[in-house]
């Protein structure tokens, strides 16, 4: 065997999977391979001027490389059982928290001492939101921002470097089990070793299903998060956001009774494209630094879809309706809720009139063309019901890109240890289906890192 453990993926599964089995065992011998670059090597083309949308590249600055689709975020580590994952299902609720509160721990020991921790106990907003039918979910998030969430990733990498091999552009084709352990193969290149931890987070779904294939592991997929990224002035959400920056607040509609949810909620922040297999979606974040503050907030409204038989592939579903904004508008589009609301294309010009200044250079279109009936009322319901809490969010200028698509990985099949069939190989992070979040992710590295290599 080449090595002991061998890690497929370096965003925070990955990483925090390394720090914990050297930190328990110092001699291991551990490979980490990434098909992206190094985090200083990362760079997205798109800069608003020559390069305006995404041109493709091989590897995305953004989803690929040391530090995972997680680098550039907005690095809020959410603690709590309520949402980003259900690592509590495999592992206990406690435990889950234990292990976010210790990721939180290492993260302000590596330059986040000075970020802060939002806690919605005890607030009243909850009650305010509850009176308006709106339900505010329980979390403390530790909110690292884009600037200092690189920091951390630049001291983590530093001090992996020298103490494990990180190979960086090595995709990994194929995993194979071995009698005694697993060899991976990128290329014509082939490591064997003796524990293997796949990571490859949401960028790598569609490789971990023909993996699953390969090593007959069984999953399933039935989830996937439709809708739009909304903008709007910094101060129609100052209420929530001064007081605890992400709040993730749930409503269910009168007319289909679906659960439409707000998610990655920015304050002062900035709207982002990002590329997921060729298909361009929506996102935020915003930066710790105040320098970097903008004159808005954005956040997402998710419509859950939950698909039934004969139905298998809900990405199939989300990426054909990402596609068709793609198809519209060559990438992202947006639309004020004025527009939408009276059936209007907005044009370029009504965007410019507009009293809120997009942060995103999106192609002005009409969202009602792109996203189906079912969840364009859904989100309009919530946007009508989040003008209860926080007044002005319906207001004409509020800002609607589209389309945000939240893909689920395929759920693997693994045990309470996140170990699959095959003894020694272990799926954790976003690939396993089982989280969805950085805090989730870096809590599954560190709870396999343990089971393995802890006393
Ligand atoms: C723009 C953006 C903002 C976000 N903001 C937040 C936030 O504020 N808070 C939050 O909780 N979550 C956020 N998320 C989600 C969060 O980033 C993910 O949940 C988290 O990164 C998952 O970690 P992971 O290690 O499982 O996978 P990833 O971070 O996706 O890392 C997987 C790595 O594996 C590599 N890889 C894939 N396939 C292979 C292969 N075959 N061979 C070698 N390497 C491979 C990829 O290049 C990637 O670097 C955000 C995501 C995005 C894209």
């Amino acid at each position: 065997m080449n090595y002991d453990l061998l890690i497929v993926g370096a965003g925070p599964g990955g990483i925090f999977s390394a720090y914990e089995a050297l930190k328990l065992n110092p001699e291991l011998k551990i490979a980490l391979f990434e098909s992206g670059n190094a985090l200083e090597k990362r760079k997205c083309p798109i800069d608003g001027v020559k390069i305006k949308s995404c041109i493709n590249c091989a590897t995305c600055g953004i989803m690929n490389g040391f530090g995972g689709a997680g680098a550039f975020s907005d690095g809020k580590y959410n603690i709590t059982n309520q949402f980003g994952g259900t690592l509590y299902e495999y592992i206990g609720r406690k435990n889950a928290i234990d292990l976010m509160n210790y990721v939180d721990e290492i993260n302000t020991a590596n330059g986040g001492e000075n970020t802060k921790l939002y806690s919605t106990a005890n607030t009243h907003l909850k009650k305010i939101c509850m009176q308006n039918d709106l339900h505010l979910l329980e979390a403390s998030v530790r909110h690292l921002g884009t600037d200092i969430n690189y920091i951390v990733l630049e001291n983590l990498y530093n001090q992996l470097k020298d103490k494990i091999d990180i190979y960086f552009n090595t995709h990994i084709d194929a995993v194979e089990k071995l009698d005694n352990g697993y060899r991976l193969l990128s290329k014509e290149q082939a490591f064997t070793g003796e524990k293997c931890i796949i990571s490859t987070g949401r960028s790598g779904s569609k490789w971990m299903g023909k993996i699953c294939d390969s090593l007959g592991l069984k999953t399933k997929s039935n989830r996937v998060d439709i809708g739009v990224r909304v903008e709007l002035p910094y101060a129609i959400f100052s209420n929530l956001t001064d007081e605890l920056y992400e709040s993730k607040i749930v409503y269910r509609t009168q007319k289909f009774q679906d659960k439409v949810r707000t998610f990655c909620m920015n304050p002062r922040g900035v709207v982002v494209s990002e590329n997921t297999n060729g298909i361009v979606t929506v996102n935020g974040h915003s930066y710790d630094d105040p320098s970097l503050y903008t004159e808005n907030t954005n956040f997402a409204l998710l419509v859950s879809n939950h698909f039934t038989e004969p139905f298998k592939d809900s990405n199939d579903y989300g990426e054909s309706i990402a596609r068709l904004s793609n198809m519209l508008g060559g990438g992202v589009i947006v639309q004020r809720f004025g527009d939408l609301i009276r059936g209007q294309r907005s044009t370029e010009s009504r965007i410019t009139e507009s009293f809120v200044t997009p942060t995103l250079t999106a192609t002005p279109g009409d969202l009602s063309l792109v996203i189906p009936k079912r969840q364009l009322d859904d989100i309009i319901e919530m946007i009508y019901a989040l003008d209860k809490v926080a007044p002005g969010t319906a207001n004409d200028d509020t800002l609607l890109y589209g389309v945000e698509v939240k893909f689920y990985n395929l759920e693997v099949d693994i045990d309470e240890h996140l170990e699959t069939k095959h003894k020694g190989l272990f799926v954790i992070g976003d690939c396993s289906g089982v989280t969805h979040s950085l805090s989730h992710a870096s809590a599954s590295g560190v709870y396999v890192a343990r089971y393995l290599y802890g006393k």
